[in-house]
């Protein structure tokens, strides 16, 4: 056959047109800056993932769990029974409660997975959904997928111009959240502690948040996953804790950042009965169960922790790393945001100068200043961290575009090394 002839066949079968809503085909921010693109020697401080491996004694339960039998085959859809009591075990207290192991617990692959199965599971085409701005960028998508409408509603940036803000002073403006409810408002996704902004929300702020759920009858999701990382004896409030509101949230907690095992996809959800039934039928049809060996390092995880003081320990080094890129960040005289939790810190970059004619590659071109900005920086200073324009919609992507995020969940001679580098950040700083 003559192949010059060939017409385009590329698109015989055209694609779902489900991909191109929730910025589904934009290629996604932790593929652009993944150390792959990056000069070999970059230090990453950007996709938020350890250079550290899991506690030995978790590892060690993997391994274990690989040597037996059972462990390496499928799991309940529920998650395995053992996971599921260390679960009960570590939350219940926190929760107050006495939690059924059979049927408000769910294991999940990831927390992404869970998330992606409670929209499953609640929503209707053109139900909306509302989350706060900037957001983790997979909910959108999560939403989208599902036939959801995602809404934005603004964490409004620190106003004054001092250098070193707090997390705290990203504010909800709560008659900006009122008004963004509809008659099709169906769910609100809480993130605390919150990525990119490091920000743990207040009871107050989520006793307004709850008192606006009570009233236009909404599903909660409380997406936890940073649950272990709230620094300076600030408290980690439960939304599901406060007056009613168990009813209506589903938790979202992570084993990925509760033990330095990002890689391993498994969470899980914690809610009522009647949230969970629907959830474990949507997730039962997507994924079936979760990976079974590391659900029983998890299980081993929890139920060792406390004794062996391991969140308490595993924060005060998170305080450390923190503390290394708030000085550096500090002598050069940057503006940032002082994370209450989490792992990461959004520098302000606006005065960050690079060449307009740098050259760029193609995926950064066409996307905002703040990707060209983390591109010269990860190129020129080897130190890569993740715009945080794609963190918002298109319509406020110019918000983000001030910042750039940098992950903290390295060890101290990375972060020393990384300061080092950043220090040459002098040289671009507009006066
Ligand atoms: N949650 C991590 C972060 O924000 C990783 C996200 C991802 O790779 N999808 O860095």
């Amino acid at each position: 056959m003559a192949t010059s002839t060939r017409t385009d066949r590329s698109n015989l079968v055209p694609f779902s047109s489900r991909l191109k809503e929730g910025k589904a085909l934009a290629q996604d921010v932790w593929s652009i800056f993944a150390a792959a693109n990056l000069p070999a020697d970059c230090i990453n401080l950007g996709q938020g993932y350890m250079n550290f491996a899991p506690p030995k004694w978790v590892t060690k339960a993997a391994e274990e769990a690989l040597n037996s039998v059972a462990p390496n085959h499928y799991s309940h859809p529920r998650g395995r029974i053992r996971l599921r009591e260390a679960i009960k075990a570590f939350y219940g207290p926190q929760l107050n409660r006495d939690l059924d192991v059979e049927s408000e617990i769910l294991v999940t692959s990831g927390a992404n997975e869970g998330q992606y199965s409670v929209f499953t599971a609640f929503l209707e085409q053109g139900d909306e959904v509302i989350m706060f701005e900037p957001f983790f960028d997979q909910y959108l998508p999560s939403v989208t997928f599902n036939g959801g409408k995602p809404v934005y509603v603004p964490l409004h940036p620190p106003k004054d111009s001092k250098l070193k803000s707090s997390s705290n002073e990203w504010a909800i403006d709560f008659d900006e959240l009122r008004r963004a409810i509809t008659p099709r408002t169906k769910m609100i996704i809480v993130n605390t502690p919150h990525n990119p902004v490091g920000k743990v929300f207040t009871k107050q702020e989520l006793e307004g948040i709850a008192s606006i759920a009570e009233e236009f009858n909404l599903l909660v999701m409380s997406d936890e996953v940073y649950d272990c990382l709230v620094f300076d004896g600030k408290e980690h409030v439960r939304i599901a804790n406060l007056p009613g509101m168990w009813d209506r949230t589903v938790t979202v907690c992570s084993a990925g950042k509760a033990f330095a095992a990002t890689g391993w996809r498994i969470g899980w959800l914690i809610a009522p009965a009647y949230i969970i039934q629907p959830t474990l039928a949507a997730s039962t049809r997507i994924v079936f169960c979760s990976n079974s060996p590391l659900q029983e390092a998890a299980a081993t995880g929890l139920e060792q922790a406390k004794e062996r003081k391991f969140f308490e320990t595993q924060l005060a080094e998170y305080a450390e790393r923190r503390q290394i890129l708030c000085d550096a960040f500090d002598q050069l005289g940057l503006k940032y945001t002082m994370p209450e939790g989490s792992y990461f810190i959004l520098l302000d970059i606006s005065k960050v100068k690079f060449p307009d004619d740098y050259p760029f590659p193609q995926s950064v071109l066409g996307r905002g200043r703040d990707f060209r900005a983390c591109w010269f920086i990860a190129v020129e200073v080897g130190v890569s961290s993740i715009p945080v324009s794609e963190f918002y919609c298109e319509e406020h992507a110019n918000i983000g575009e001030a910042y750039a995020r940098f992950a903290f969940c390295k060890d101290v001679d990375t972060l020393k090394a990384a300061v080092e580098r950043l220090y040459r950040l002098k040289d671009y700083i507009e006066a």
